[in-house]
């Protein structure tokens, strides 16, 4: 499971009395998208220094490495990414710029959803069918199984802070516990058929499966393929059949596709929500705040009495 953990050799030179902990400076970790960069500070907190490849509000589907991504890894003790295909260009970066170290693949271990389960409700042929859908973040279940792999990636990259790194990780699975059943208790008040929710992309599935949430979208569980117009067409009639309340831009979307599906279908246009990476301040610049502002937003659209 966790293969391919090597500790980077600790280049001590012939210091022979300091002790070992004044050597210990922070682990640089290069983590692939905004969401992994907070759960790595968050498990790591001042032992590491996280540098995100695709920041906030930034989309890693259709991400274009920069020469600065390369330079950053070459000098990094760990690189943290999502796998399921999610980064796309990541394995090329890695090997172009060098860096031979550890990879710590978060979602490993984590309960995984085909593509295709997205997609029961809005089929589009021949598109992801079977794959796995990468999203796996979108559940907090699946977030503590990535804490628990960034501990062990952490731990093997920094032996010597593996108290302090553990002490963190458990506080912070406490705080993500507490989080799954905030949003229980929010969805708890809505009926199960009215929770249905439109999207831009298939970003949702987990959270969908997790709190009883059906999400239909535009466009698949990536966002490099656009909707077609028959597509959109036929997500309109559906929202009207199923009297879907609620249509969600992402903050990685361009918004003018679902401004225009809520306008033509009568649904509500409801707020900003996160799906792919965090905003760079405010209520969504966590993992913790991003799925609470989620839920927040899809719970009152669900119960809005309109
Ligand atoms: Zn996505």
């Amino acid at each position: 499971m966790m293969k391919g953990f090597r500790t980077a050799a600790l280049a001590v030179g012939v210091s022979f009395c300091a002790p070992a902990a004044a050597w210990a400076a922070p682990v640089n970790v290069v983590a692939s998208f905004s969401i992994l960069a907070d759960m790595t500070r968050a498990v790591g907190g001042e032992d590491v220094a996280v540098t995100a490849l695709v920041g906030p509000d930034g989309d890693a589907h259709v991400y274009q490495p920069t020469p600065a991504d390369a330079k950053a890894l070459a000098g990094a003790g760990l690189v943290v990414v999502n796998g399921l295909g999610f980064e796309g260009w990541i394995d090329r970066l890695i090997k172009s710029s060098g860096y031979k170290g550890p990879v710590t693949v978060a979602s490993t271990g984590a309960k995984l959803l085909k593509g295709a389960d997205s997609h029961a409700h809005n089929h589009k042929d021949g598109q992801d069918h079977g794959a796995v859908d990468p999203h796996a973040w979108q559940s907090v279940a699946n977030a503590q199984v990535y804490a628990d792999n960034i501990l062990a990636g952490l731990t093997a990259a920094a032996p010597d802070k593996a108290e302090a790194l553990k002490a963190r990780h458990s506080a912070y699975r406490a705080q993500l516990q507490v989080l799954e059943e905030e949003i229980k208790a929010g969805f708890a008040a809505v009926p199960p058929k009215e929770r249905k929710i439109v999207t831009t992309h298939d970003a949702f599935a987990y959270f969908g499966k997790a709190y009883g949430v059906i999400f239909m979208s535009a466009t698949g569980v990536s966002t490099e393929s656009e909707a077609s117009a028959g597509d959109v067409a036929r997500l309109i009639r559906q929202i009207k059949k199923e009297k879907v309340k609620a249509v969600f831009v992402e903050n990685i979307s361009d918004p003018r596709l679902v401004q225009r599906i809520a306008a033509e279908s009568g649904a509500t246009l409801g707020p900003k929500v996160y799906s792919d990476a965090l905003s760079a301040a405010g209520d969504a610049a966590t993992y913790v705040g991003m799925m609470r502002s989620n839920a927040k937003a899809f719970s009152a659209a669900l119960t809005a009495k309109n």
